[in-house]
């Protein structure tokens, strides 16, 4: 019998904060409880029928069925350039610019080993997606944590980070509209971004997953479009939230060629790629009309409206998100977040996520997320409404 010791990476990764939560959630399962969970950021709705035909036949397809390259297909990325020209106006040369990921997470997870030498920094946003400290900590880094506070309109203050942390930082990331936050990015903070980052030359990661997911027709713009963006960083985009395809597998990275090329080279190393019939059916998806995506987004912000509305009537306080499927609730009076997602557990059936599982400055709010049905969010409401 040898013994079996966890590596250090895998010993000093921070401590799952959502443990307590899950704990509770198999309780009340177990009891036999009604629970309403909106505490996943995993579409409820089913991947189009158009996207899941194309697969059906693209799987047939013996020529498929054989290793991918690495990088792509040359369709994909060209159906990926001319997504980003039609909806961003934004030039992306499918050869050198492009990359498919097996979902946004796999390069946001990769990426800091291409780049990232032990003792480098990594500037974090906090409460964040938990893969960019932890993908950090893996190639040996050091996340310094930009807080993402109320008063900022969570974004990071920039200004407050210390010149030894910017000379030493190599690599930043951001993500707008954000999770779990539901905030979106002024003009004026990518700009100021491109110029920080050439000043100090960071490479910036804007992680852009909710770019597609937004309501009352204010869309989202990428980082891309903006003045010298290219010369600085690149964008992860994924099919997972803008198509309901969260189970495929499937992203990419555009943007700045050499870090494009440096991501290519870690993930050459590491996997050998997309499922073809995956990515022939993503193609399909890039080019979903318009109307379609409408549909889906007016699900949302039914749900929204419905949510915000009656969170407020209840007398919590948050701001109406202009993007993404979350709500960032404040919590009241006398509560921490992870004893206000008790107290809805426990009174009401309903689970949120608690603020501080995504980094100590998300604490005070709880979030929820829009993947049940209006039904089921009334209904959660109406019990938030008796217990409190
Ligand atoms: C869902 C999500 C992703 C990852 O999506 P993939 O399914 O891996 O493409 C990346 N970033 C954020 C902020 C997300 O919420």
């Amino acid at each position: 019998m040898i013994e079996v010791r966890l590596a250090d990476r895998v010993r000093n990764l921070p401590p799952y904060l959502f443990a307590t939560i899950d704990k509770m959630k198999q309780e009340a399962l177990a009891k036999g409880v009604d629970l309403i969970d909106l505490s996943i950021g995993d579409p409820d709705i089913p991947t189009p029928a158009h996207i899941v035909e194309a697969l059906r036949k693209a799987a047939g397809n013996p020529a498929h069925h054989r290793y991918p390259s690495y990088e792509g297909m040359p369709s994909f990325r060209e159906a990926v350039s001319q997504w980003y020209k039609r909806r961003f106006n934004v030039q992306i040369d499918p050869a050198k610019e492009a990359i498919s990921l097996i979902g946004s997470k796999e390069g946001i997870g990769h990426i800091p080993l291409a780049f990232i030498n032990p003792g480098d920094i990594v500037l974090v946003p906090s409460p964040g997606y938990p893969v960019y400290p932890v993908s950090t900590l893996f190639a040996g880094g050091e996340a310094y944590i930009m807080p993402l506070l109320e008063q900022n309109n969570f974004l990071p203050d920039l200004d407050a980070i210390p010149e030894d942390i910017r000379k030493r930082a190599r690599l930043m990331f951001i993500n707008y509209p954000n999770n779990p936050t539901s905030a979106s990015a002024t003009e004026e903070f990518f700009e100021k971004v491109i110029d920080f980052a050439n000043r100090y030359n960071i490479i910036i990661c804007h992680d852009a997953a909710y770019s597609e997911v937004y309501y009352d027709g204010k869309r989202p713009k990428s980082f891309l479009e903006f003045q010298g963006a290219k010369d600085v960083g690149i964008e992860f985009h994924s099919l997972s939230k803008t198509y309901n395809m969260t189970g495929w597998r499937i992203g990419f990275a555009v943007g700045n060629r050499d870090v494009i090329f440096g991501l290519g080279k870690i993930k050459t190393n590491i996997d050998s790629g997309v499922f073809q019939a995956i990515q022939e059916a993503s193609i399909t998806a890039l080019n979903t009309d318009d109307m379609e995506l409408a549909k889906i987004r007016m699900i949302y912000q039914q749900r929204r409206d419905i949510l915000c509305g009656g969170l407020k009537a209840i007398g919590l306080s948050l701001t109406d998100p202009e993007a993404t499927f979350y709500l960032w609730v404040k919590t009241p009076k006398g509560y921490d977040s992870s004893a206000f997602t008790a107290l809805l557990l426990d009174k009401c059936g309903v689970l949120g996520t608690p603020g501080v599982g995504f980094g100590a400055p998300g604490e005070g709010f709880i979030r929820f997320a829009l993947t049940q049905s209006a039904e089921r969010i009334k209904e959660a409401l109406e019990r938030i409404k008796r217990a409190l």
